[in-house]
């Protein structure tokens, strides 16, 4: 196993520890567990970022960007708890641990943002939900059930539930822009699309231009210039389209 599947492997453990020891209720009590690891204070302050830590006198103090969704702050207060659990990098007790937890594959961030997951989505509730909801294929219904009752965004929840299930379950958010769709969010993307220019592809457009409901269609989204087809379900409003990918690729 390589070490950075250790590392976040370690992350999830101690994730859970401390969902056992606050009682595993769902939606989290982000708050009491930030307790439990000695946080002094958290509150909201103006910022550019989503969050941070300040090792103060009285203890470690989290500060959060109040004009993030609720959502995103509770991701962002499990991310910061995860940061405080690791200690300051200047803290010769907290060493071993930091260098348990994180090593030249994987960066303290992205580690942070493996622990606020598992801390906010179990792993075994994940499965639980996936279960119930996903048969035999995930669904948006999926998502926002879990983004409901776990209060994180569907994007966090797409990301979890790609993870632990090892299958793609990747959101794209596209805004109405004029008679034109434009990709304004990802989530749980395959590595090989991120960062790429997406648009709707012909065969999606034609399916939108030709029908008002909504479902699942064989469609396709074209990144940069290559076309691919995707199973997708997508789902209109006012503004614009939430689209679930479960299967992309290239046609052969
Ligand atoms: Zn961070």
């Amino acid at each position: 196993m390589s070490r950075s599947i250790e590392s976040l492997k370690l992350a999830e453990r101690v994730a859970d520890d401390l969902l056992r020891a606050v009682g595993e209720s769902i939606p989290v009590d982000v708050g009491r567990v930030a307790e439990m690891v000695g946080v002094a204070t958290v509150e909201t302050a103006p910022m550019i970022e989503d969050g941070r830590t300040m090792w103060t006198p009285i203890g470690p103090v989290i500060q959060l960007n109040p004009a993030r969704p609720k959502t995103r702050q509770r991701f962002t207060l499990a991310h910061e708890i995860a940061h405080v659990v690791l200690g300051p990098s200047s803290d010769p007790d907290r060493v071993v641990y930091r260098r348990a937890m994180c090593d030249s594959e994987i960066d303290e961030e992205h580690l942070c943002d493996a622990f606020a997951a598992a801390l906010l989505m179990p792993r075994t509730w994940v499965n639980d939900q996936v279960r119930f909801w996903a048969r035999p294929t995930f669904t948006l219904n999926l998502l926002r059930a879990m983004s409901g009752h776990a209060e994180v965004s569907i994007s966090a929840a797409a990301a979890r539930v790609t993870d632990v299930a090892g299958r793609l379950c990747a959101v794209i958010r596209w805004s109405k822009v004029g008679n034109e769709f434009v990709s304004t969010h990802r989530a749980a993307l395959p590595v090989d699309l991120v960062g790429k220019r997406l648009r709707l592809g012909p065969t999606t457009s034609d399916y939108l231009v030709a029908n008002r409901a909504d479902g699942w269609i064989d469609g396709d989204i074209v990144a940069d210039n290559t076309r691919l087809p995707a199973r997708m379900q997508i789902n209109r409003d006012r503004k614009g389209m939430t689209m679930l990918i479960t299967a992309i690729g290239r046609r052969d």
